[in-house]
């Protein structure tokens, strides 16, 4: 075991409590594209940039939509990855808070509790007009992948178009989960970065925010993206390798298999 591992360890093991922020990448481990890659098929020719914003959704909703029920079908193929799995047994023993910049629902999916979703959800649309999120709502299954172009639904309570409640190019982050998660982040001892490469601002602010409150931060990821301050330890590598093998090494000495809580 190499000594950050040991260090990452000991500190985790003694936190009283930890925020894990997850990215990008670790969605990417179950095979959810991140769009920095080209794309392919019947989206080729689109722009994610420019499908991503209010303004794209009032000149073509149609296309905006098709888009999203498009990126929805990916992420309902794809499962938790060994990563997903290893957090959600984290906070069923510990105080975890989980904060998230992907709009996928893989956390949920591995059992995490008490999930914050700083880019909104796929899994959540909301009423372009008067923004209300219909609290009865379900997609329509199966998703033809190959219709481009689908009108969205309507409101239930305005008839205005329903769009996905996500945050686009321009918009703020939804203002109750900014502030849930910066009152975990400045109460936290340890925070476990995975998986982003902290360009997208202000989820970015997160790892900072924490390291000035007082707490480590352990950067996981496939490249270093920071040179480390005096409390902060990076591991290189894939989130599926190294955070099941940290939350291994935690495990109680006991040797009990840790038990998904009903709900
Ligand atoms: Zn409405």
């Amino acid at each position: 075991m190499s000594s950050t591992v040991e260090a990452v360890v000991s500190l985790v093991g003694g936190a009283k409590r930890i925020v894990v922020f997850t990215g990008a990448g670790i969605s990417a481990e179950s095979g959810i594209p991140t769009f920095r890659d080209p794309l392919t098929g019947i989206w080729a020719r689109q722009d994610p940039e420019k499908l991503e914003t209010a303004n794209a959704f009032r000149e073509d909703a149609a296309l905006v939509w098709g888009w999203y029920l498009w990126r929805r079908a990916q992420v309902a193929q794809a499962v938790p990855n060994a990563a997903h799995q290893a957090i959600a047994q984290l906070t069923w023993t510990r105080d975890v808070t989980v904060i998230t910049q992907n709009i996928d629902d893989l956390h949920e999916r591995a059992g995490a509790v008490d999930v914050i979703h700083l880019h909104g959800s796929l899994e959540q649309p909301k009423c372009f007009a008067c923004h209300r999120t219909p609290t009865a709502f379900s997609f329509e299954e199966p998703i033809a992948s190959e219709d481009m172009r689908i009108e969205p639904p309507r409101c239930p309570r305005c008839r205005g178009k329903l769009r996905p409640g996500v945050v686009w190019f321009g918009e703020e982050l939804p203002a109750v989960a900014w502030k849930k998660a910066v009152l975990a982040t400045k109460n936290c001892d340890v925070l476990l970065s995975i998986g982003t490469s902290g360009v997208v601002f202000p989820a970015a602010e997160i790892p900072t925010m924490a390291l000035r409150a007082g707490a480590y931060v352990v950067h996981i990821n496939p490249v270093q993206v920071v040179q480390p301050s005096c409390r902060e330890l990076c591991l290189v590598g894939r989130a599926t390798e190294i955070v099941p093998a940290l939350v291994f090494l935690m495990r109680p000495s006991t040797g009990a298999q840790v038990e998904r809580p009903v709900p």
